[in-house]
């Protein structure tokens, strides 16, 4: 029988997140390499139409847990889901996304099975017949490569940086229909959010940032208008969420969020260490700053020396420009 690669297909409001097909992309490359087969699991409420989209991205059988029950998610319920399917099938490998919800999921299904698990990973490798992942450690000042001792290896997998697989809408699946016990010690009675309708800023495309050169929270403003005109999240450096300009949700960085975007316009950041920290696996940087030594200029793809007051305006009026052209 050949082995299994598990990917946990992650889902929001009956909505498969990005994070989750990553998942199960990487699922499907290294099961390519290995011979193996790749296995989705669902968990949520009215979610079983969404199998056929988790086969599309390279799974040849999906798990489906739809109970109304688990419409919002539980670390108590999801933890028993996801555990019950690797105890059942017992992968070579878990996948799952390193997200809100995965970050709190990994480590307790990784305790109930017992397995080994490598957290924010960038990269794997088969070697010998097994993984071996890559992952940034000491802020990513250095890179650590590691294997597990015994299965399931099981790995979270950081936003944005593995390809998405080419969505295959002829491959046949195998839904798998689960239950799982439901009780739970504590259950969400309402979620009250606080950035309805805003990008999340760990799962971004593009991400426009802006730090203490703003000078005040009265212009943090035109960071935000030019992530509107281009459809990408806010982020800002420490400096500014200790001013209270911004909720610390938004700050990027050792002690804010890590981010991989495809597009980080940086803003009037020096580019501390610790903010480099949490951006600078995004594909291209983009940095705006006047002072010609700024370190961030070090990290950027493209650099424009300027003031931010007069070049963040005209950036808008271009990407709303270029956008209105385009629809
Ligand atoms: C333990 C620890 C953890 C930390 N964690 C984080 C973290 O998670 N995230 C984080 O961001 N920081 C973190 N920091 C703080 C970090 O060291 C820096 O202090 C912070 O990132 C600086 O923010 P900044 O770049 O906005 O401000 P500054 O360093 O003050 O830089 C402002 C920049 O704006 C430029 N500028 C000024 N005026 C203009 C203008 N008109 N037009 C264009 N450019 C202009 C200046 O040239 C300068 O480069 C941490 C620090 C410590 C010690």
């Amino acid at each position: 029988m050949a082995s299994i690669i598990l990917a946990f297909a992650e889902q929001r409001d009956g909505k498969l997140k990005r994070a989750g097909l990553e998942a199960v992309s990487e699922a499907r490359r290294l099961a390519t390499a290995l011979g193996a087969e790749v296995a989705g699991v669902l968990v949520g409420s009215g979610v079983v139409s969404l199998a056929d989209e988790v086969a599309s991205y390279g799974a040849d059988r999906v798990h489906v847990f739809d109970d109304t029950q688990l419409e919002s998610y539980s670390s108590e319920t999801y933890a028993r889901a996801l555990a019950q399917v690797i105890e059942s099938a017992k992968p070579a490998a878990v996948l799952v996304p390193f997200t809100s919800m995965g970050k709190d999921l990994a480590p307790r299904v990784a305790a109930k099975v017992g397995a080994g698990l490598v957290s924010d990973c960038s990269s794997f490798e088969v070697k010998d017949g097994r993984l071996e992942a890559r992952r940034a450690v000491y802020s990513g000042k250095a890179h650590a490569t590691l294997r597990w001792r015994g299965e399931p290896q099981m790995a979270t997998l950081r936003p944005n940086v593995f390809a998405l697989a080419e969505p295959d809408g002829s491959r046949k699946v195998e839904v798998v229909k689960e239950t799982v016990e439901t009780t739970a010690r504590v259950r969400c009675t309402a979620v009250h959010a606080t950035s309805a309708g805003k990008i999340e800023l760990t799962e971004a495309q593009i991400i426009v940032s802006g730090g203490r050169g703003l000078k005040g929270a009265e212009h943090f403003g035109l960071v935000e208008d030019l992530a509107a005109a281009m459809g990408a999240a806010v982020g800002a450096s420490r400096a500014v969420v200790d001013a209270g300009w911004v909720d610390h949700q938004f700050q990027v960085g050792q002690t804010g969020k890590t981010v991989s975007p495809s597009l980080y316009v940086a803003c009037a950041i020096s580019g501390a260490i610790q903010h480099l920290a949490g951006m600078s696996s995004s594909k291209v940087i983009v940095a705006i700053n006047k002072d010609p030594d700024a370190p961030i200029f070090k990290v950027a793809n493209y650099g424009i020396l300027g003031d931010v007051f007069e070049v963040l305006p005209k950036l808008t009026e271009a990407a709303k420009a270029h956008f209105a052209a385009k629809a």
